[in-house]
C-alpha cells in the first residue's frame, strides 16, 4: 500500500444522523434508503449495513444487478428495483425475494404471469408528471379491477416520483400531489411512497407512508437555495505528489493556460478527472484546502493530477498534512457541484473507483 493515496472518507455516523433527521421530518416516521448507483458512489454495502443497524430495512436500487449485490450482503432486507423487470427476469426476482417496481402495463403483465401460485411482492409506479417511468393516468383509468390486480401481482406499495420537490414553490408539486391522491383512491389498500429527499421538506401530504430519500442521506442539500440541514458525510482528499518552488515565470499544465510566478510554491496532487474531478472546474474557481488554507487550482485538470498554488501554506503543515482536500467541511459537495455547473448527485456518482473508500 503506498503511503499516501487519494481517499474518500465516508462518515457513516453522519449518514445515520441524516437518516434520523429525515425520519423525524417524515409524517409517518417511516423511511427507506435509496442506495442505487453504489449508494451514490459512496459504497452500497457499507452504507446499507450501517443503516440497517439503525432500523432501516427497506432499500431501493436501480437495477436487478445492484439488487443481487445487495442481497448477498443483506439476506433479510426488503429490496426494491426502480427499473422493474425485463422480459424473462421475473423468476430471478422471485427467487431472491427482490421486489420490482412495476413501471408499465407490460411489466405488470410479465409479473402477473410469473407470480401465479408463488409468493412475491412488488410495487406499482404511477407517473404523476415526470414522463419518465410509471403508468400514466390513462393506463390507471383502464384498470377495471384494481383489487384483482393488487392480488394477482401481490402489490404492497404504490409509488410516484416528484420532479420539482427541491423547488417547493413550483406548481408541478401540487399538480403531482393531486394526481397521486386520485390514484391513491383507486388503490386505497396499498401503502404509499412519494417523497424523495426534498419531498421530506414539503408539506406532509407529500410524504406518503414511507419516505424514499437518497441524496440527503449522503449530505446533499434537499434544497440548494436554503441552508443545508443535512450533516456533511464525505471528505475527498488527494495526495501531494510533488512540491515545486518556482524561480521564474513558467506555464502550468496542459495548454499552458496558467502561469506560475517566481516565489510561488506549486503542489501537484494525485486527483484528476479520472477520479471524478470534473475537468470543467479548471478555471471556474475550484479551490482545495490544506487545513484552513484555501489553495487555488492552477491550470487544467489532468486525468490523474491537478496543480494547486500552496504558496500561503506553512511548510510544516505541508509536511504534516501532504494532502489537498477537495470536498469536505470547508467546501461541501453542493459548492463543488455549483462550480462544476452540475449537482451534488453527479459529483458523487462520478467519483472514480480508484479513490480509496474509507469508512468511519
Ligand atoms: C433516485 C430516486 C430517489 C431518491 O431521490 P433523491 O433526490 O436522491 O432523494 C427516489 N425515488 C426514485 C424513483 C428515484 O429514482
Amino acid at each position: 500500500m503506498p503511503q499516501i493515496y487519494a481517499s474518500l472518507t465516508v462518515d457513516l455516523n453522519a449518514i445515520v444522523a441524516n437518516y434520523r433527521l429525515l425520519k423525524e421530518r417524515h409524517a409517518a416516521h417511516h423511511v427507506a434508503a435509496v442506495v442505487k448507483a453504489d449508494a451514490y458512489g459512496l459504497g452500497m454495502i457499507p452504507v446499507a449495513r450501517r443503516l440497517s443497524q439503525e432500523g432501516c430495512h427497506t432499500f431501493f436500487v436501480a437495477t436487478l444487478e445492484e439488487a443481487l449485490t445487495l442481497r448477498t450482503a443483506m439476506p433479510d432486507a426488503t429490496i426494491y428495483v426502480f427499473q422493474g423487470i425485463g422480459k424473462g427476469e421475473a423468476d430471478e426476482f422471485i427467487g431472491q425475494a427482490i421486489r420490482p417496481v412495476l413501471n408499465s402495463m407490460e411489466q405488470v403483465a410479465w409479473w402477473r404471469e410469473a407470480v401465479r401460485d408463488k409468493t412475491a411482492h412488488a410495487a406499482l409506479h404511477v407517473d404523476t408528471g415526470m414522463c419518465r417511468l410509471g403508468l400514466d393516468g390513462r393506463e390507471v383509468g383502464q384498470i377495471d379491477d384494481p383489487e384483482q390486480l393488487v392480488q394477482d401481482c401481490q402489490l404492497v406499495l404504490l409509488m410516484s416520483h416528484l420532479a420539482c420537490a427541491s423547488t417547493p414553490e413550483h406548481p408541478l408539486n401540487e399538480e403531482q400531489l393531486a394526481l397521486f391522491n386520485e390514484v391513491r383512491s383507486v388503490f386505497p389498500m396499498l401503502a404509499t411512497s412519494f417523497a424523495n429527499s426534498a419531498g421530506h421538506f414539503l408539506a406532509e401530504g407529500f410524504h406518503g407512508d414511507m419516505g424514499r430519500p437518497g441524496c440527503s442521506l449522503y449530505g446533499i442539500s434537499p434544497n440548494t437555495s436554503l441552508p443545508n440541514p443535512m450533516q456533511h458525510v464525505v471528505t475527498l482528499k488527494g495526495p501531494i505528489l510533488q512540491l515545486r518552488h518556482i524561480t521564474q515565470e513558467q506555464p502550468v499544465g496542459y495548454g499552458a493556460t496558467a502561469m506560475a510566478r517566481p516565489g510561488m510554491v506549486l503542489a501537484t496532487v494525485g486527483l484528476g478527472y479520472a477520479d471524478g474531478i470534473h475537468r470543467i472546474a479548471g478555471g471556474e474557481g475550484l479551490h482545495g484546502y490544506i487545513g484552513e488554507h484555501k489553495v487555488p487550482l492552477m491550470g487544467r485538470i489532468s486525468m490523474d493530477m491537478t496543480c494547486y498554488d500552496v504558496s500561503d501554506v506553512p511548510e510544516s503543515l505541508l509536511a504534516d498534512e501532504p494532502y489537498v482536500t477537495l470536498i469536505g467541511a470547508q467546501q461541501g459537495v453542493d459548492t463543488v457541484a455549483e462550480i462544476c455547473h452540475t449537482i451534488g448527485y453527479e459529483v458523487f456518482t462520478r467519483l472514480g473507483a480508484r479513490v480509496k473508500r474509507v469508512y468511519v
